[in-house]
């Protein structure tokens, strides 16, 4: 099937007992079981899993292509407990460019938990390899990256870390499984703000885990899920699970308007540098070309004139509100260094869009206008 195919009907299925065609929410927090705790139906309590959570587990292992999936109160506990599963004295590499919770959890808490956290430019093949031989328990990708939109091979950097029996693990929040299947090129495992795209109308926090193989690592985070408890709650993962239905669709859209609003940015004069994989010339379009699909709707720019230029944008736009946070129905802007604080690791003329799903004419006109009174 295909994965337009997929998104609407994976985990989707009509109730058994009832015939509706939309999913039942269930949010029982226990289930009947027999005087000597005999399952009726495979449940017992909600934190080790519910029917709709299930639902939304089996919908994201099919759209990643994994064995099976994991959902979890927010993408940084998903990527969390993956994470701490790890032994302790594991050494991980994590991206130069990348999420800013990442970032955190790499300075502030892995080392409590005996992991060393390297930074690397994963575009450095050298470097990787380097770090692997050294030896390395994961790699962890993050492509396209935030906020530069850096494009990482997948499958030469697997086949780097799987030569050194390194884990490959892949945050795939940015292009979601319509634009780019890590689990395809090569990765163990793919993690998701479940926030962002898959959610669709920034109304539902979450995060998941799809595993290529169910086997003992897999078996022990999710045994860690369900005894530390980051669950996601079933409304959630009914909400969840509805925005997969119209994922392919949104992200049609947003490809589209994304790439006109890179376009026409990178014509602006007060704008020095646009990141957009889909820009030709720039530095990961290839990658990005041969690995996805689309190239997404995410970019950001750096302006000539640094912060206060930067500011000033942010501020006279009108469609784009002002807000952290992507991937839903509504277009956004986020000066980066003003929201990262004291140790900012974006450029301070860096402006981040989440191109939404308005016309995309009305966005350009929005630009113009804001750009024209700077
Ligand atoms: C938002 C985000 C996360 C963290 O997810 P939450 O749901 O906010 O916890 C991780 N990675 C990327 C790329 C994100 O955009």
């Amino acid at each position: 099937m295909r994965l337009e195919t997929l998104a609407v009907h994976a985990g989707g299925e009509p109730d058994e007992a009832t015939g509706a065609v939309v999913p039942p929410l269930h949010l029982a927090t226990t289930f009947r079981h027999g005087a000597g705790a005999e399952r009726v139906a495979g449940y017992e309590y909600q934190r080790e899993g519910n029917p709709t959570n299930d639902r939304l587990r089996a919908a994201l292992a099919a759209l990643e292509g994994g064995e099976t999936a994991l959902t979890f109160a927010s993408g940084m506990a998903a990527m969390s407990t993956l994470l701490e599963t790890l032994p302790p004295g594991s050494r991980i590499a994590i991206p130069d460019d990348c999420y800013t919770g990442l970032r955190i959890l790499a300075a502030e808490f892995l080392p409590d938990r005996g992991i060393v956290v390297e930074r690397l430019d994963m575009g450095d093949l050298a470097a990787v390899q380097a770090a692997c031989q050294a030896g390395l328990a994961l790699l962890w990708l993050e492509t396209p990256s935030n906020p530069l939109l850096k494009v990482c091979d997948i499958q030469a950097l697997a086949a780097i870390a799987h030569a050194h029996g390194a884990l490959l693990a892949c945050d795939n929040t940015f292009a979601t499984p319509v634009l780019q299947r890590p689990l395809a090129l090569g990765a163990d495992v793919v993690m998701h703000s479940t926030t962002k795209y898959l959610g669709g109308h920034s109304d539902v926090l979450g995060g998941a885990l799809v595993f290529a193989r169910d086997d003992a690592f897999t078996q022990r985070v999710a045994r860690r899920l369900h005894v530390t408890g980051a669950t996601l709650a079933p409304f959630s993962a009914w909400l969840t699970l509805r925005g997969c239905r119209s994922l392919p669709a949104r992200m049609a859209m947003h490809c589209a308007n994304a790439a006109r609003v890179a376009g026409f940015l990178a014509s602006q004069a007060p704008v020095e540098r646009v990141h957009y994989p889909g820009l030709p010339g720039r530095a990961g379009h290839a990658i990005a070309a041969r690995q996805m699909a689309d190239f997404g709707g995410m970019l950001s720019i750096e302006m000539r004139d640094g912060a206060e230029a930067a500011l000033a944008l942010a501020g006279a736009l009108q469609l784009f509100t002002n807000a952290t946070s992507l991937g839903g129905c509504e277009s956004l802007v986020e000066h980066r260094a003003s929201v990262e604080g004291a140790n900012a690791s974006s450029p301070a003329g860096l402006l981040r869009f989440s191109v939404g799903l308005e016309h995309v004419d009305d966005l350009l006109q929005d630009l113009s206008q804001a750009l024209d009174g700077l």
